[in-house]
């Protein structure tokens, strides 16, 4: 059996080693579209901030991993599949054939559509090459203009200000990480920002960039401008799916999958930020770029492609993310649904809020900020779809008191 897999992200390198372990004698080839052994994109802040060097980011440490477990690296990107052939066109004439195939291929930086937008000095942040390159030009006093607070925009912001650079950041709409806070959890990780000398400028989007000696300017409209050194552009992802046309393959917003991770097209799954799958609360179609749901892809559609049936029981959505030390997090459908009932507690001088959505007797969704030890509980209650009972109503009055209400309704559900 040839099972070839596109990308060597987590999802990508999890399916190969599920794949080996579950078909000793197959022949695994695993496509790598970066010219940089398979790393993780999480570890990038880590990497800013000099906590790790680029081996630290490196998916597996042991350089002969791959060797030892009989899987070809092949350093190409896929340019088509021939799905009537089974083949993989991988450019210069060459081609893979294969019995299975995955498609791992993650997501791109979304490109803003601005003029300038090509210029030298402006900066994504999503490879190892990305990190390499701000790096290079983050030092003490260069000026960064940020566009985009979202997960990653937040995220990086650590590793930039430890670095010593004059940062100000670009907010579309009103709000910060607005696609998993709601505007309270937002306004506190905006003051949070500030206070740690942060420049936040909402309801802003450049209208476009130009040079100005070695550096850029870039226009805010209305005769405003602001200089920057860098331009960091990093205003959310797209799934790669350029390769796919004239495949067959059925795209929605990723590459649609049924729950065994296959494509319309038999014998060809999809896993990662790649994928549109269901949501495990909803059964909503939706893509779920967080790398949880990658790794857990991966092995699902691995053991499938090796004649192991195995179901995705769906992708629960869920953030943790770290600004600057402050720790927030949102669960579910935060938003709450029509109906629904919610809770919220707020310590605004102690960066603390804690946002609780109810469906009836069940918690189907939450807002966190600063209460990282309720983490596990928010999770196991919303995840589990555990009813409350009595509990509800405790919560309604005391929405701190979650471990309790968790601890109580996972005794009862056992
Ligand atoms: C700075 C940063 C911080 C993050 N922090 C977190 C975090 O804290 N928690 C979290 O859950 N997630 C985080 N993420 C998101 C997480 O990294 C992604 O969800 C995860 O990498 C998805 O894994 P994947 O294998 O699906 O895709 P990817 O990791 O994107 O891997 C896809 C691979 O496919 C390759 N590829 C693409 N096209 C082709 C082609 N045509 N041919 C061959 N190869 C191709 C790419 O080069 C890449 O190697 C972060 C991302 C970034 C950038």
């Amino acid at each position: 059996m040839r099972h070839v897999i596109i990308g060597s992200g987590p999802a990508g390198v999890v399916a190969a080693e599920t794949l080996r372990k579950a078909d000793p004698a197959a022949e695994i080839t695993l496509l790598c579209g970066e010219s940089e052994p398979p790393y993780s994109r999480m570890a990038i802040p880590y990497l800013l901030k000099g906590e790790i060097d680029e081996a630290g980011t490196h998916i597996r440490k042991d350089a002969n991993h791959y060797d030892r477990l009989r899987i070809t690296l092949v350093q190409a990107r896929a340019q088509a599949i021939d799905t009537a052939g089974r083949a993989v066109d991988v450019g210069n004439g060459r081609s893979l054939p294969y019995d299975r195939l995955l498609i791992a291929t993650g997501s791109r930086p979304s490109r803003e559509r601005i003029p300038g937008i090509d210029l030298p000095g402006v900066q994504a942040c999503w490879t190892l090459q990305d990190a390499r390159a701000i790096v290079a030009r983050a030092r003490p006093g260069t000026h960064i203009v940020q566009m985009g607070a979202g997960f990653v925009g937040c995220i990086i912001m650590e590793g930039l200000l430890s670095r010593g650079v004059d940062l100000t950041i670009l907010v579309r709409s009103g709000s910060m990480v607005r696609r998993m806070m709601n505007p309270t959890a937002s306004a506190l990780i905006q003051r949070w920002c500030e206070a740690k000398g942060v420049k936040i400028l909402t309801r802003t989007q450049p209208k476009g960039l130009s040079v100005n000696g070695g550096a850029l300017r870039v226009d805010l409209g209305e005769g405003r401008t602001l200089p920057a050194d860098v331009y960091l552009s990093v205003v959310g992802v797209d799934p790669n799916l350029d390769f796919l046309a004239g495949s067959g393959i059925e795209i929605g917003q990723g590459i649609l999958v049924d729950a065994n991770l296959q494509t319309s097209v038999p014998g060809v799954y999809a896993a990662g930020d790649v994928a549109e799958s269901t949501d495990c609360l909803t059964g909503k179609r939706q893509l779920n770029a967080i790398q949880p749901n990658a790794v857990e892809q991966g092995r699902i559609a691995a053991l499938n492609m090796a004649g192991r049936p195995a179901r995705f029981k769906g992708s629960f959505v869920f953030n943790v993310l770290t600004t600057l030390g402050l720790v927030s997090s949102s669960f579910g459908e935060w938003q709450g649904v029509s109906g629904g009932e919610s809770a919220e507690v707020l310590d605004e001088p102690r960066y603390r809020y804690l946002n609780l959505q109810f469906d009836g007797d069940r918690l189907i969704g939450a807002n966190c900020v600063g209460f990282s030890e309720h983490v596990g509980a928010l999770r196991g209650l919303i995840e589990g779809r555990l009813r409350l009972g009595a509990w509800k109503q405790r919560l309604l009055n005391e929405p701190a008191q979650i471990m309790k209400a968790y601890l109580s309704a996972a005794y009862d559900a056992a």
